[in-house]
């Protein structure tokens, strides 16, 4: 089974004549241990399906399984707990919160679910990220390329049992992004980590093992192993 998948998902927002079908019937299954990319033109769905599978947004009819949790069946509370205790997340704009410093913030997530850090994982993911030296310091003294890093190893120190990440190199240069996106795709790798990206940007895309395409809230290919060439 897959660690994450949408069975026949359907999202409308509003009603009547100005009712929009954001997802139209998304059926797709995220794989354990793989680093998937959803793309497609704006507007196609990405963001709304991801939203569902993170237990953020409330889909309309379908099921939205997180290992054997259907999402669309929780209280709020429940999906509170969930978000907490069992994704991780990568956001474009990073959300750190300034008045904590990098470790305070790499170790939030796992304060707010009641557990203690793996210490060697927490060591080891800081030293691949190469923000050792950074972490007594406040998000306003890092650059965006530091920032998103710190963001990447608070994601994948509590292990959880997916990461999803909303463009996680839209606020970053070229090189910065390549650099979160290796990261990304080597401890997919070592972790066996299951890593699902929103993204528009093939060049991107072109780092995960799958690439997902939506068009008008449906599924409308999927490529493995892509090429830069593949998804553009
Ligand atoms: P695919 O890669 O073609 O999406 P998967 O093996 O991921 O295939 O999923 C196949 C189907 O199995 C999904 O469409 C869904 O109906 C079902 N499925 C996948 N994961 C789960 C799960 N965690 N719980 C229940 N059913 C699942
Ligand atoms: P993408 O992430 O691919 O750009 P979205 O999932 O954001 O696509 O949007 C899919 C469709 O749903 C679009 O037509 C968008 O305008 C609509 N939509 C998204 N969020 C809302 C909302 N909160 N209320 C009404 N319509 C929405």
């Amino acid at each position: 089974l897959a660690a994450v998948a949408a069975v026949d998902l359907v999202k409308v927002y509003g009603s009547g004549d100005t009712a929009v079908r954001a997802l139209d019937g998304v059926t797709v299954g995220f794989t354990r241990a793989q680093f998937t990319a959803i793309m497609g033109p704006s507007g196609s769905g990405k963001s709304t399906l991801m939203h569902c599978l993170a237990g953020l947004d409330t889909a309309t009819s379908g099921q939205a399984l997180l290992g054997g949790t259907d999402l669309t069946r929780q209280s709020d509370r429940v999906l509170t707990k969930v978000r907490r205790e069992r994704i991780g997340f990568i956001f474009q704009s990073f959300n750190l919160l300034p008045q904590l410093t990098a470790e305070q913030n790499i170790l939030l997530p796992l304060e707010l679910a009641g557990r203690k850090a793996d210490r060697k994982l927490f060591d080891h993911l800081t030293e691949s990220l190469g923000i050792t030296a950074r972490l007594s310091h406040r998000p306003s003294e890092l650059s965006g390329g530091q920032q998103q890093r710190v963001a990447v190893a608070r994601a994948l120190v509590p292990r959880p049992e997916v990461v999803f990440a909303d463009e996680p190199t839209g606020n970053l240069d070229s090189r910065s992004g390549a650099e979160v996106l290796l990261f990304l795709r080597n401890s997919v790798r070592e972790l066996g980590q299951t890593v699902v990206m929103v993204t528009h940007d093939p060049a991107a895309a072109a780092y995960a093992d799958r690439v997902v395409m939506l068009a008008d809230g449906r599924v409308a290919g999927e490529v493995e192993r892509p090429s830069l060439a593949s998804v553009t």
